[in-house]
């Protein structure tokens, strides 16, 4: 794993947490995008080497939407990044990992991602992603 990528924090207004977090980061949110086979939309945060990505759900019964009713807004996911994904991905399913998705997907920020299950990974989600160069 090279680096912490970003933090995924969910929200239930991006409206509203986006002033939040530009203020507490004392930056401005860089990017918005839309993902919508996820039914997420996002936006970014730079803190340095890492970042902040804020989750605000868009479709009824989306991931975000569930985890907000079961946990209320806050910390969702780390993401770590890597050189090389199905490297990585083969070397963790060795190791006994398991994976949400083995292959990976196209995230927002012009990544692929692939994320582990929370049981196998300490109940964090961890997400892996590889910048689509
Ligand atoms: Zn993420």
């Amino acid at each position: 794993m090279v680096k912490i990528e970003h933090i995924g924090i969910a929200v239930k207004s991006l409206d509203t947490s986006i002033p939040l977090y530009e203020k507490l980061l004392d930056t401005n949110c860089y990017k918005k995008e839309e993902v919508a086979g996820e039914n997420v939309r996002t936006a970014f945060f730079k803190t340095g080497e890492s970042k902040i990505e804020l989750l605000e759900n868009t479709a009824s019964g989306g991931v975000i939407e569930k985890f907000i009713e079961k946990k209320g807004e806050g910390i969702h996911h780390i993401a770590f990044e890597v050189k090389d994904i199905h490297e990585e991905i083969s070397r963790l399913k060795k190791e006994g990992f398991v994976f949400l998705n083995e292959t990976p997907k196209r995230g927002a920020d012009n990544k692929l991602i692939c994320f582990l299950h929370p049981k196998s990974s300490g109940s964090v989600l961890v997400e892996i992603c590889q910048e689509i160069l």
